[in-house]
């Protein structure tokens, strides 16, 4: 059984194409600016609510998350095989981080190219190198959060340092694989022009192997799940970038020859 908190269909930026992407529950990492702290706790979470009825208040639960069996995902999937063709999409398995459930992630991923679709994993690089390996022949796309470039930054916000992010990521390239990198753009968090330099210089380095750099904007969507899920949120200052600093930003990624999208 996999646990997920949200399957969605006709999704346009987890991957080329159309896609559906399956998010899986459970991940390592705390990051501050996380949009989905519902994703975080890897078993299901019921919390209460309330809603209107007619105009009334009326005390309620929601639960974040279901078990699902592999087959009913697949069967899912191959709902909308045509538009992938169509396309040139397929299926995205997101999280979290989908190496949470690493056996689980090697079944689906195989029963989705046994169907002949394109398969993408959105990570965030942490997980046990043997792990990564066990995808290796079966990801035909890694979407790589790269986050902070400083260890010790690294870990303040996320929770984790980012060595071996890193370093399963120079595993990934040596390997073959293909990647598009994913920095979630976080003024005063990860803007500096050290840190921009930083990343730049990191991926240039790899510029050989990257199929593209997306650049995501911080958005303050989430504010309300933390208040609901009663967590602690950290973001309360944090500004959402102007489209003006990320048309810059992107410039200076491209000054390096790396094809970046804003958005992705
Ligand atoms: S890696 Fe993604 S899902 Fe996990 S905490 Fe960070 S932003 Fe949230």
């Amino acid at each position: 059984m996999v646990t997920i908190f949200d399957i969605k269909r006709f999704a346009v930026h987890d991957g080329p194409g159309i896609r559906t992407t399956v998010f899986l529950k459970g991940c390592p990492l705390r990051c501050w600016w996380c949009h989905n702290p519902e994703s975080q706790a890897r078993e299901p979470v019921t919390i209460d609510i309330e809603r209107k009825v007619n105009g009334r208040s009326v005390a309620g639960k929601k639960t974040y998350g279901e078990q699902m069996e592999t087959g009913a995902i697949i069967e899912t999937l191959l709902r909308d095989r045509h538009f992938y063709e169509e396309s040139g999409g397929g299926v995205t398995f997101s999280g979290g981080e989908p190496l949470m459930q690493s056996s689980e992630l090697v079944e689906l991923l195989e029963a989705s190219k046994l169907n002949g679709l394109h398969t993408a994993v959105d990570t965030s690089g942490f997980a046990k190198r043997e792990q990564f390996e066990r995808i290796l022949g079966t990801t035909d796309l890694f979407l790589y959060d790269l986050k902070h470039m400083d260890p010790e930054l690294h870990k303040k916000y996320t929770g984790v340092d980012n060595g071996l992010i890193h370093a399963n990521a120079d595993y990934l390239i040596e390997n073959g694989a293909s990647l598009i990198f994913r920095i979630p753009v976080i003024p005063e968090v990860n803007t500096s022009r050290e840190e921009v330099a930083r990343m730049i210089a990191f991926l240039k380095e790899r510029k050989e192997s990257i199929t593209e750099v997306h650049l995501l904007p911080y958005h303050r969507i989430a504010e309300n799940k933390y208040f609901r899920l009663r967590m602690k949120q950290q973001m309360h200052e944090a500004k959402e970038p102007d489209q003006t600093f990320l048309e810059l930003l992107k410039k200076e990624f491209e000054k390096s020859g790396l094809e970046v999208v804003i958005g992705g």
